[in-house]
């Protein structure tokens, strides 16, 4: 994956890690600060925005289930967190326009996962000279703002179909 420059990581780097799994938490408490990211639930799996994106609509997509890894999904388990990533791509596809896509999951910290305690599946929409774009994107506010403009966006298209 071509690495893109996102300013607003260093938020992420620097701190501002909450206690606990971030999943479960938007699972268990609607109400949370976090859950307002959530775009998508199903019987097994959610969809929530990145809270700190390398490109606008960048989703993670979860199974209910708080497990390190895919192999220890059961079967049902496992078509649930297809069908969620399979929907995702749909409607960023349909609401963002996006090229194409980056789609994948990095399984344990040596891999680069944030929060490797509860597996995820990244979906990031790319569009051509995108990592051109992004430089020019340098304050967090702005960003901020447009993730929940995009979450609002978002929850509005999974709910439609
Ligand atoms: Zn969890």
């Amino acid at each position: 994956m071509e690495r893109l420059w996102a300013p607003w990581r260093m938020q992420y780097i620097g701190g501002e890690q909450r206690p606990g799994c971030l999943f479960c938490r938007v699972i268990e408490h609607p109400d949370d600060p976090d859950a307002e990211l959530v775009v998508w639930r199903t019987e097994g799996a959610i969809v929530m925005l990145n809270k700190f994106p390398y490109n606008p609509g960048h989703a993670l997509v979860a199974p209910i289930k708080h497990t390190s890894t895919l192999e220890e999904l059961d079967d049902d388990q496992g078509r649930d967190l297809f069908g969620a990533l399979r929907r995702t791509l749909q409607v960023l596809r349909t609401t963002m326009k996006p090229d194409g896509f980056n789609a994948g999951a990095n399984i344990g910290t040596a891999a680069g996962a944030g929060v490797p305690d509860h597996v995820h599946l990244h979906v990031v929409p790319r569009w051509n000279g995108d990592t051109n774009f992004m430089a020019v994107i340098d304050d967090v506010k702005i960003v901020n703002e447009a993730l929940s403009q995009t979450a609002a966006k978002l929850t509005r298209a999974f709910a439609a179909t």
